[in-house]
């Protein structure tokens, strides 16, 4: 068999992690086994979907690299096939058509609850053998009336409902829509899915999906109902918490894969390993293995985890992500080797790579900002003969990298008898404009003989007053 997973969202509200993390349990599964996974989108709620939430979600699957192997499908593409399906169901009897008006439901409701009952529909149109004349009808799915439904859940084990419980669910609206409920079992059918894996707000649906299946002749896929990300305070995640879209995690300067890997680690574990690569996650991921609690997101973590993938990854491969940040900062370079060497300068001082371009804007402008502070503690006249030193050492030097620079500012650093920070740090000033920077070495090979120069006059000049 092969497994089919899809991800399904609804786009109602922005992509945010909470369905980020669904997306990665589908797509890992279908990865996993061989299978095929499937993008769909659920916009049957034309008043709450947005162009725009769709957008996200298009975009983020992209930016995230969970590719689908067919889809987006858009149910509102699918009307015409609903329809069909709806009219062999009354044709088969496995649905029927409701007159009960909103205030009848009304009446019945009202009812059911001053005899303190569970409110449902009682059936009252089930068999019903005429249409009522003049009146407005729904379809509702016939569900059983008896037995039980066991829905095997791969995360929370068996769990069982009662037919009795569950009323007859309405397929479509008296203008003919179908209902959301009634549109994933049509899909999830024609798609061949597999495996439904979705948020454990689902759960309660399964067993009318699973009926309304069963009653079309498919049988139901297995279900794994995965639990929510809670915010640190235990509360559902919103926005409160952060919980906005997944291409603010972009915007931020996490990496793709870095995230995944901190939400695959929301409610999974694999021994006690905490950083995977997207391969070695296909290799050993299993829902089976997925905690039925909740887990709390901590950004501190994911931070962490963003700065280990970030330590890990060749520098060429982040590079176009450092370079999209850059443009965030209206900075710019195709000059790759300049890139790289900035990421290996840079990545065990910044925990994203929008921090990595924040500090690294010295290495990408013409015009530097010099930090006030740093430029009165350093760039003084008492500063100035040792920085032009400096400056001639290193405009006399044969080969521009860091080894020879290293051992020119030490060598003066000895002949004056001070310790290389007394040379290093206005000459850091007066090349990056701070105080803060990587190794002084590195900083001017990666900036060049010529800039370093030029920087090093204009820091000379301000010492001087100039
Ligand atoms: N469209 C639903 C949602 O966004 C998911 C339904 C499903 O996965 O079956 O919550």
């Amino acid at each position: 068999m092969t497994v089919v997973t899809r991800f399904a969202p609804s786009p109602t509200g922005l992509l945010h992690l909470g369905g980020v993390r669904t997306a990665l349990f589908s797509w890992l599964y279908a990865r996993r086994h061989g299978g095929r996974f499937i993008l769909r989108i659920e916009d049957t709620d034309r008043e709450r979907s947005t162009d725009e939430a769709v957008r996200v979600i298009l975009d983020g699957m992209q930016w995230l690299g969970l590719d689908a192997d067919a889809g987006p499908y858009f149910q509102t593409q699918r009307f015409e096939r609903y329809r069909e399906v709806i009219a062999a169901m009354l044709a088969a009897g496995s649905a029927y058509r409701c007159y009960c008006t909103k205030q009848e439901l009304e009446d019945e409701r009202a009812q059911q609850l001053g005899r303190k009952e569970k409110p449902r529909y009682s059936g009252l149109c089930r068999n019903r053998a005429e249409p009522r004349v003049g009146a407005e009808s729904v379809v509702r799915f016939k569900n059983p009336l008896e037995g039980t439904v066991v829905v095997e859940d791969l995360v929370h084990g068996p769990v069982v409902f009662e037919n009795r419980e569950l009323d007859d669910l309405i397929m479509a609206r008296s203008d003919g829509t179908p209902t959301y409920n009634f549109c994933v079992v049509v899909d999830d059918m024609d798609m061949a899915i597999t495996h439904v894996i979705r948020g454990d707000d689902h759960l309660n649906n399964t067993p009318r999906q699973m009926n309304m299946l069963r009653a079309l002749g498919a049988a139901p896929p297995a279900y794994a109902h995965v639990p929510m990300i809670l915010g640190a305070d235990g509360a559902k995640l919103s926005k409160r918490h952060g919980a906005v879209s997944v291409l603010q995690y972009e915007e931020e300067g996490f990496l793709p894969w870095a995230l995944l890997n901190y939400l695959v680690r929301l409610g999974w574990s694999h021994g006690d390993q905490e950083v995977f690569t997207l391969q070695e996650l296909i290799a050993v991921f299993d829902i089976r293995d997925v905690n039925k609690a909740a887990s709390a997101f901590n950004p501190e973590k994911l931070l962490w985890l963003n700065q280990q993938h970030m330590m890990r990854a060749q520098p060429a491969e982040l590079v176009p992500y450092l370079r999209a940040q850059l443009k965030r900062l209206g900075l710019d370079s195709d000059n790759e080797a300049l890139l790289e060497g900035v990421v290996l300068a840079q990545r065990e001082r910044a925990k994203t790579l929008k921090g990595m371009a924040q500090n690294s804007r010295f290495f990408f402008t013409g015009d530097i900002e010099l930090d006030p502070k740093a430029a009165r503690k350093h760039l003084t006249a008492a500063e100035a003969p040792a920085l032009q030193e400096t400056r001639a050492r290193l405009a006399a030097l044969g080969e521009w990298s860091a080894a020879p620079i290293n051992d020119a500012l030490n060598a003066l650093a000895a002949e004056l008898g001070v310790g290389l920070g007394k040379i290093a740090q206005p000459l850091r000033v007066a090349v990056t404009g701070s105080a803060v920077s990587p190794p002084i070495d590195v900083t001017l090979a990666l900036l060049g003989r010529e800039r370093t120069l030029a920087r090093l006059d204009a820091g000379i000049a301000r010492c001087q007053g100039g």
